[in-house]
């Protein structure tokens, strides 16, 4: 089969690779029916996630068929339509147990990291009842590849841990993929602002057709000061950074109100620094961590009923095998208008 290969910071292939076979008897073999490209991987792509491996197959999120089943999976069949979650969860370890799904003790985020992914024909899930969910067959299977990863990460470790509520203010740094789906779940809790930063006219465009009352162009580096205008002088009450660089972590920083709360959502490859002169006095709590997925299930019934709509955050189809042309546009985002791009194989 076919697969997405890292070999190293700036190297990859789409090349054949050995099909995925059962390895243990909680496992799964999925067939990929749509794929997508993650921020995640393009960290992994710069070499800032040593974890990643060369040889390893890219990608944790998609939506595919159940093709085989160790004895001891019984929440699925063959042939059922899933989702695969980009968290692999036993269910039954200390951490799984208290509902810390990504930092389960023989999974947390693994795929397309420490073991092969999902940008590939088919992919091998481990503890496949706790790391799969079933796709009603009438549910827009494109769109629920949004919930694999970004919409739950943007909900759990955005909205969530950074504690929006109703009419509070939200400063959201970085209008890529991930930073807008924290902007459509930020939603739910009603906040009263909700500003998107960024230096991309064109994600700015679409963080305000997709709720942002306030799109901040950060070109001129003056983010801080317009955000200040917009707060009368007191900063927000949410920051959620979602870029991942030094940069991101300054402007969220400077823009957190006393008492506010600072959410890490961005993946980080280098130290920043807390400027804690200037931070001690100001009463914030800072939180950043992995998503557990745990929201998967109430994310669905929102995308069914049509309150959510993941589409929105698809800007490129093209097929699986047209993979390194997907990471292409998705590293170029500016140039060429790109959200997430979603890669479909023929089955
Ligand atoms: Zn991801
Ligand atoms: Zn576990």
């Amino acid at each position: 089969m076919k697969a997405l290969v890292f070999y190293g910071a700036g190297e990859k292939a789409w090349e054949d690779k050995p099909t995925p076979i059962l390895d243990k008897s909680t496992d799964a073999i999925v067939h990929i029916k749509h794929t997508t490209i993650c921020g995640t991987d393009l960290h992994i792509m710069r070499g800032s996630v040593p974890t990643a491996h060369k040889g390893v197959t890219l990608g944790h999120e998609g939506v595919g068929i159940v093709e085989e089943l160790g004895n001891n999976v019984t929440n699925f069949k063959i042939g059922d339509k899933v989702l695969i979650s980009c968290i692999t969860s036993c269910g039954k370890c200390l951490n799984c147990r208290k509902g810390f799904y990504g930092h389960c003790s023989d999974g947390g985020w693994i795929l397309g990291n420490t073991i092969n992914g999902c940008q590939a024909e088919r992919v091998r899930i481990p503890h496949a009842d706790g790391s799969l969910y079933h796709v009603p067959d009438h549910a827009d299977e494109q769109g629920f590849v949004m919930l694999s990863d970004i919409l739950s990460t943007g909900l759990e470790v955005g909205v969530l841990d950074g504690k929006v509520r109703p009419g509070c203010s939200v400063a959201i740094v970085g209008a890529g993929p991930v930073g807008l789906a924290a902007l459509i779940t930020a939603q739910f809790y009603a906040p009263a602002q909700l500003i998107t930063i960024d230096v991309d006219p064109n994600r700015l465009e679409i963080s305000r057709s997709l709720g942002a009352t306030h799109a901040v162009n950060n070109q001129d580096n003056t983010a801080v000061e317009q955000v200040m205008n917009l707060t009368e002088g007191q900063g927000v009450d949410v920051v959620i950074e979602a870029i991942g660089t030094p940069a991101g972590w300054d402007l969220s920083e400077a823009m957190v109100a006393a008492g506010g709360n600072l959410a890490v959502l961005g993946v980080h490859g280098k130290s920043v620094t807390l400027h804690l002169e200037h931070m001690w006095k100001r009463n914030f709590t800072m939180t950043a961590g992995l998503v557990h997925t745990t929201t998967i299930p109430m994310l669905m019934k929102t995308i069914i009923s049509g309150r959510l709509q993941p589409r929105k955050l698809i800007s490129h189809y093209m097929k699986m095998s047209e993979i390194i042309e997907g990471y292409n546009i998705f590293a170029n985002a500016a140039k060429h208008c790109a959200l997430k791009v979603l890669m479909t194989n023929d089955l």
